[in-house]
């Protein structure tokens, strides 16, 4: 499938929705306005591909809704060339926002099926994560730590230690915490051992899978 005008209006009639729900920050709006998002879905929900709807992707798994996305990017204040870590790669979708706004990003899926199907799609459009990776997101990725951000993209029922020790002092960790609904959480961290913790509204996520083995 093709990236046509038609999908370029719809776009920008998404970025207004975005706008109109108050998201400000102009380079997560551009990199809305630019990603094709409709080529993350299964062709069956193509033509919905701008609602400002949460879809189902492969493996029980859901693509973010476009607000969610944009609310988490914003949070994180991603300047040109940070490392940021996200949790739970899924569709991509958020993955190619993140490179959109100009971050070297490491992406950790644990469902193998997504992992393979992602790592294909994302370089067939031109978006080119720094290391994309199949494992547990609550370990976080030791060996590329530390990261500028952290941002976690299903629902988590605590904070996982690891991900706070990986992140920078001054560093940003955006995940929703909760687990039938969440409440999205921004934990700044000030220095080795405080963090400072902000909450925002009520999102709805798949939940942060711990892996048994
Ligand atoms: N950012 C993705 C969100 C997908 S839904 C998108 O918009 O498409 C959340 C994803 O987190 C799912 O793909 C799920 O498999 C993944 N996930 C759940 N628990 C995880 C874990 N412990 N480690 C890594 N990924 C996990």
């Amino acid at each position: 499938m093709k990236d046509t005008g038609k999908h370029q209006g719809l776009r920008n009639q998404l970025v207004q929705t975005l706008q109109q729900k108050g998201i400000k920050d102009s380079n997560v709006l551009k990199a809305i306005a630019s990603i094709p998002r409709h080529l993350f879905l299964n062709s069956s929900f193509a033509d919905y591909a701008y609602q400002d709807k949460a879809f189902p992707i492969a493996a029980g798994q859901t693509i973010s809704q476009p607000y969610t996305v944009a609310f988490q990017t914003e949070l994180l204040q991603v300047k040109t060339g940070d490392k940021v870590l996200e949790i739970g790669t899924g569709s991509g979708y958020q993955t190619a926002v993140l490179c959109g706004v100009g971050a070297k990003v490491y992406s950790v899926e644990r469902q193998n099926e997504l992992f393979k199907q992602t790592s294909l799609l994302l370089p067939k459009l031109g978006i080119n994560p720094k290391h994309l990776s199949f494992g547990d997101g609550y370990k976080g990725l030791p060996l590329h730590a530390p990261f500028d951000s952290i941002i976690v993209t299903a629902g988590a029922p605590f904070i996982p230690q690891p991900l706070m020790a990986q992140l920078k002092i001054g560093g940003r960790l955006v995940i929703p915490l909760g687990e039938d609904h969440q409440i999205m959480t921004l934990l700044i961290r000030k220095t080795e051992s405080q963090f400072e913790k902000h909450e925002f509204g009520e999102f709805r996520f798949v939940p942060l899978l711990e892996n048994k083995n």
